[in-house]
């Protein structure tokens, strides 16, 4: 539930970012519609003066969709195919739509790609520390030990006819830190396809922009501060056709003894990561790869997240560190325009 709360920037409009309303107005301003989906509220912004009127919640009905085959909510679903994976883990491969099995193969080459600080078999560790749940806490250190080699995507196999198979008895895939940005871009995909040319989607904080603003200009993005108390913004970055994601130790965590815990793991130590940033925020091509990758930066830190950054032509990074200090990948320098005055931009 990354906030970077976006802004469309004085002409149209100085204000609004997140309307809860399920609204669809034409008149004044862009037609704009949210759902709550995904876990989080999913808003898309058409700014095209006429376009197909069913565009929006062809958009919308192809979330669901993937939200019903990938979710491991077992309070909202009974059965998806990641459930149904997770649950045949030990025992048989479980056949999974196109959806899914790109997905969670997705997931295991971000894996691969980022050393396993991304790891789409982190779920047994997520269901240890329960994190934004009731039943979170700190788990003890021989319990985080025994769930440790759980974890590991090597041992996730997808076979040809999409069958998974989880090798291990209490193994399981989640697949929360690249599915919204998969989601983004089928939404994307099918405004694209209905030719839409100006539109914002932004699903909890994945955001994605199709085209240029309407006057021809790049649309301004907030990166939202990294301190959950506040509201601002971090900075702010012009990006035109990109997506943008940003993984923070502020969304969902819980403290104890002074300590925060929060929901993104180190699958290195079983621990909420301490790399040193409380925010990553990644700009790329495809909101599943900086999805992942926002995630996967988080916990890998400041020098091996850049280095990772920069071997990735398409993809760019700003990075907040707990010194408060902001750094900007190269692609990026001169492009981001730092608002936050606790914080100041190091030259790298
Ligand atoms: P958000 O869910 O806030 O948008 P992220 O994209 O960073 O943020 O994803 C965090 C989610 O990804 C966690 O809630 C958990 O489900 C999963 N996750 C946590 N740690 C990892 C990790 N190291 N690798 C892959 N997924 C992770
Ligand atoms: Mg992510």
């Amino acid at each position: 539930m990354k906030r970077i709360i976006y802004f469309i920037a004085a002409a149209l409009l100085s204000v609004l970012v997140f309307s809860l309303t399920i609204s669809c107005s034409r008149d004044s301003g862009p037609a704009r519609e949210t759902r709550f989906l995904l876990g989080t509220a999913t808003t898309i912004s058409v700014f095209d003066s006429s376009f197909p009127s069913q565009a929006i919640s062809r958009a919308f009905d192809r979330v669901s969709e993937i939200q019903e085959r990938m979710s491991i909510n077992e309070s909202e679903y009974d059965d998806t195919e990641i459930l149904e994976v997770n649950r045949n883990a030990g025992l048989s491969p479980v056949a999974v739509s196109d959806d899914t099995a790109l997905v969670v193969s997705e997931g295991i080459r971000w894996a691969e790609l980022s050393s396993g600080a991304f790891d789409i078999s982190i779920a047994p560790l997520v269901q240890l520390w329960g994190i934004g749940t009731p039943r979170e806490r700190v788990p003890a250190p021989p319990e985080i030990e025994e769930t440790l080699p759980l974890v590991n995507y090597r041992r996730v196999s997808v076979r040809d006819g999409n069958r998974i198979f989880l090798p291990e008895e209490g193994m399981g895939i989640d697949v929360g830190g690249i599915a919204k940005g998969y989601a983004v871009d089928e939404a994307a995909r099918i405004l694209r396809e209905a030719g839409i040319q100006h539109a914002l989607i932004d699903f909890g904080g994945d955001i994605f922009t199709i085209g240029t603003r309407v006057d021809g200009k790049p649309w301004r993005i907030g990166v939202q501060h990294p301190s959950s108390v506040r509201q601002d913004l971090l900075a702010v970055v012009e990006i035109v056709d990109l997506a943008i994601v940003s993984s923070g130790d502020y969304e969902r965590y819980f403290e104890q003894n002074g300590i925060r815990y929060h929901h993104i793991l180190d699958p290195a130590t079983g621990m909420p990561s301490r790399s040193g940033l409380t925010s990553a925020t990644v700009i790329g091509p495809d909101s599943i790869g900086a999805d992942a990758l926002s995630t996967a930066v988080f916990v890998m830190g400041l020098d091996d997240g850049m280095e990772l950054i920069e071997s990735l032509p398409g993809y760019e990074a700003i990075f907040a560190t707990t010194n408060r200090r902001v750094y900007v990948s190269s692609g990026l320098q001169g492009r981001v325009e730092l608002l936050a005055s606790d914080h100041e931009l190091a030259d790298s």
